[in-house]
């Protein structure tokens, strides 16, 4: 989906108009792809924006740049802040928030210590990632592939933290995928064991246990991933972070994605073996009946995972999604 603009972008610490939000071609960043970013959810409950899980996503972006030796001049509660102001000033609700921390113009060569840290709050309207619908199919299952790409080798690219390089490798396992008419792929990761989709992280369930790959697969450390987790244990769920070979993939009894665009949704086929008779499996409903209960407003907050956004009455944008 394209882009669809809004009226300000934070840019260190100030709300810049979004077309003054440039870098240059020389830029760090464009050359070295020297870059962490966040992919963050705001909701809207009860017509006002609420933002899901700011503080966890504030810190995952600090712990990417702390990854990288970047050093940011704000804490995790300005880059909260930072959020609120921009989604609050634009008015344009339920949207994505794209913090974003780049090493902007500065020096030619591959060392990033002479090169300014650029902080970004963008914000804009974004609807359903992957599926093929509206809310009436979110229960219809998506049809993935193995990727013949490896997620991450340890030691090379770091994956937990979230930075713009890793997307490369993210975006060799979309394309195969697409172009094979899949959704999505799930990479492996160098020992072979199933790792994350592109964008996403990856549960398995069989025999009522939930199951999902340990950090040293190589995923990123998912906050979709983490309410997943504290929803199980809420529910009793029996939860195992584990490496998982690929074979399970296809003799699991359910399979599901989680991830900010993505959600919480079910996969209905891995490489062309069906998932159960390819409907969504009864512990994949439960938790998002729970998931899609919370984050819609429906059901009770009681993890504290939306930070509302104070707006002025009737500031709402109208946003075509
Ligand atoms: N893995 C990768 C590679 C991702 O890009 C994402 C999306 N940020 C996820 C997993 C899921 O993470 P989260 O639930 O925090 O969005």
């Amino acid at each position: 989906m394209a882009i669809q603009q809004t009226d300000k972008i934070w840019h260190n610490g100030k709300l810049i108009d979004w077309d003054d939000a440039k870098l240059h071609i020389m830029s760090h960043v464009v050359n070295y792809g020297s870059s962490v970013f966040e992919g963050v959810r705001c909701y809207s409950h009860d017509d006002s924006p609420a933002i899901f899980r700011a503080r966890e996503h504030a810190q995952r972006l600090l712990d990417s740049a702390k990854v990288y030796r970047m050093e940011v001049p704000y804490s995790t509660d300005e880059i909260v802040q930072a959020m609120t102001d921009t989604v609050a000033h634009n008015g344009v609700w339920p949207c994505y928030i794209r913090p974003l921390i780049v090493r902007g113009y500065g020096e030619a060569g591959v060392n990033p210590f002479n090169s300014p840290i650029e902080v970004y709050v963008a914000n804009y309207a974004w609807g359903k990632y992957l599926g093929h619908g509206d809310d009436s199919d979110r229960y219809t299952g998506v049809d993935v592939c193995v990727s013949s790409w490896t997620r991450m080798a340890p030691n090379t690219l770091p994956a937990m933290a979230k930075a713009g390089a890793n997307y490369m490798n993210s975006q060799l396992i979309k394309m195969e995928a697409i172009l094979n008419g899949y959704v999505e792929g799930i990479a492996l990761d160098a020992n072979g064991y199933v790792s994350e989709g592109s964008g996403e992280n990856v549960f398995i369930v069989r025999h009522g246990i939930l199951q999902t790959a340990p950090l040293g697969s190589s995923v990123l450390p998912g906050i979709t991933r983490d309410s997943v987790l504290m929803l199980a244990k809420e529910l009793g769920i029996p939860v195992v972070e584990g490496i998982i070979p690929r074979e399970m993939l296809y003799l699991a009894d359910e399979v599901f994605f989680t991830g900010t665009a993505a959600e919480l949704t079910p996969i209905r086929s891995v490489d062309k073996i069906a998932v159960r008779d390819g409907s969504v499996g009864p512990i994949t409903t439960m938790l998002m009946d729970e998931f899609y209960g919370i984050i819609r407003g429906k059901k009770r907050d009681r993890f504290g995972w939306f930070t509302p956004v104070p707006v002025p009455a009737k500031s709402k944008q109208p946003v075509g999604v």
